[in-house]
């Protein structure tokens, strides 16, 4: 909806945004330069208020030009750049303004307060890439990805959080959906002309269209899979009887004296979290209190904290003695779990487990032995630095494939592309097994509707409030 060179942002439900929104868009405290964006369709007006007459025969869409700004009482308050960017080519899709001032924090205040007389409201976290979204000027994954790209902790963050902006995942679910559009199409042909029934159950060319649909969603969901690591990162519990090493091990992957080390038994009592990054992935160590039984009231709190611990993270780290270790092989063989306290070892499996043997430097012989079964079983001494870098590779070497392309990912997208999976293997369960045609389309139907939450083109109000709401005010 254009009118005059502004753009109104239009709610899902049809309800037009007539609010101009105004933030600090840099961040808070002292600094060279303070920028402060203006959204809506009374940006200009608004911004010529608080400037000398005449400024606005003078602007240039998108060239910057110096002004001074002026509080409602006249008074001069700062010499600032200012840009204007006329909807719908601007972030918002809107009419924007940005000030670049002086970086002040109460100058920057007193701006935003001269704005806000002049009819400008604050925006809330998130709204400027909202009423972009809304203006389909981004969509929901390049939204997230403006949020990924600040929040990024690594290099690697940095390059797939830029990727997804870029486009790249929307493309991919644009490429996926129109795969399965050709698949629907087909399919709702066949349904009319029920007499081909039979022969379309058997088209080669349907499975084919399939292969190629599965294949794409296959390398979808191990590049978001990739991505969503770098995002959220590993998150990794040291759990294990007293005194077995847990929290100097801790401080030897931080490289700092972060937790207390004592040789006397039920030290730890509260969860310790950490965060290193190894390869550009982040891995958060929680140390634990040892698991064992105990009358000590704070003790047990402290084993109550790490079974809750435990039930969070993806890897759980059994620390082991290496005194302990010399029939390891046997003991993990005959149960997985057997070096954990029972309290804890129901919540682990093969798959979730990688055993530690520490203190390698109290013991004679070096056993070799670096797997059993599925279980890696790695060697170190948490004292002596040794076998350190080793356990760090291992553990984001099995869940971050450094070499793949990576989309900034979440959780819900993997979610997503997951039960989107899930469903097309239900729907062809109800094409080849029971002939169940109109069942089929209608799974089908559900799998695109997954698509489409990816990039919001379907989308619950709710989902899209808490999105934007996690994102920070003036962005
Ligand atoms: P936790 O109770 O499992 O957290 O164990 P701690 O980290 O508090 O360590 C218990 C005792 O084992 C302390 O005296 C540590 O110095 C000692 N220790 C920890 N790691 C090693 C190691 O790699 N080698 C040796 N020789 N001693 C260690």
């Amino acid at each position: 909806m254009t009118t005059n060179n502004t753009v109104q942002a239009q709610q899902p439900d049809g309800f037009v945004k007539n609010e101009t929104i105004i933030a600090i868009a840099t961040p808070s405290g002292r600094g060279g330069v303070g920028v402060i964006r203006i959204s809506g369709k009374d940006a200009l007006s608004l911004a010529l208020k608080m400037t000398p007459k005449g400024l606005g025969r003078n602007l240039t869409p998108r060239t910057a030009r110096l002004t001074k700004i002026f509080s409602t009482d006249g008074a001069l308050i700062d010499h600032a750049l200012v840009l204007y960017f006329p909807g719908p080519n601007s972030f918002t899709g809107e009419d924007v303004i940005e000030f670049h001032c002086h970086g002040g924090a109460v100058l920057l205040d007193f701006v935003i307060d001269t704005a806000l007389v002049h009819g400008a409201v604050l925006a809330k976290p998130g709204e400027f890439s909202e009423r972009a979204f809304h203006n389909n000027k981004i969509d929901l994954v390049q939204a997230e990805a403006i949020a990924d790209l600040i929040d990024s902790q690594t290099r690697q963050a940095v390059k797939s959080a830029a990727q997804s902006l870029q486009g790249r995942f929307s493309e991919r679910v644009t490429e996926l959906d129109e795969l399965l559009v050709r698949i629907r199409v087909y399919v709702e042909a066949c349904i009319d002309f029920t007499d081909e029934e039979i022969e379309f159950l058997t088209d080669s060319q349907l499975v084919k269209k399939f292969e190629v649909f599965e294949a794409l969603l296959d390398n979808t969901l191990n590049q978001a899979a990739q991505g969503q690591v770098l995002r959220d990162g590993i998150r990794m519990a040291l759990v294990g009887a007293p005194n077995v090493g847990k929290s100097s091990l801790l401080n030897a992957l931080v490289g700092d004296e972060v937790a207390i080390v004592t040789s006397i038994a039920g030290t730890t009592r509260d969860v310790l979290k950490e965060v290193i990054h190894i390869n550009g992935v982040p891995l958060h160590i929680s140390d634990t209190a040892g698991v064992r039984h105990s009358d000590d009231l704070v003790e047990q709190q402290g084993i109550k904290r790490t079974i809750a611990e435990v039930e969070k993270v993806d890897v759980i780290l059994c620390v082991v003695d290496a005194k302990e270790a010399d029939d390891i092989e046997i003991k993990l063989r005959d149960n997985h779990k057997n070096y954990l306290d029972e309290k804890v070892s129901h919540l682990v499996d093969e798959d979730n487990l990688v055993v530690v043997v520490n203190k390698i430097d109290s013991i004679a012989a070096l056993p070799k032995k670096t797997m059993v079964g599925k279980i890696p079983v790695v060697w170190v001494s948490a004292t002596q630095a040794l076998g350190l870098d080793l356990l760090t590779q291992h553990i984001v070497k099995e869940r971050h494939d450094a070499g793949e392309g990576a989309f900034s990912a979440r959780k819900r997208h993997l979610h997503a592309l997951e039960s989107l999976r899930t469903t097309l293997i239900t729907a062809k369960e109800q094409l080849y097994e029971a002939g169940a045609v109109e069942l089929f389309a209608e799974d089908l139907k559900q799998c695109q509707n997954l698509l489409g939450t990816i990039t919001g083109a379907v989308s619950a109000d709710d989902l899209l409030g808490k999105i934007f709401s996690s994102f920070c005010i003036g962005k």
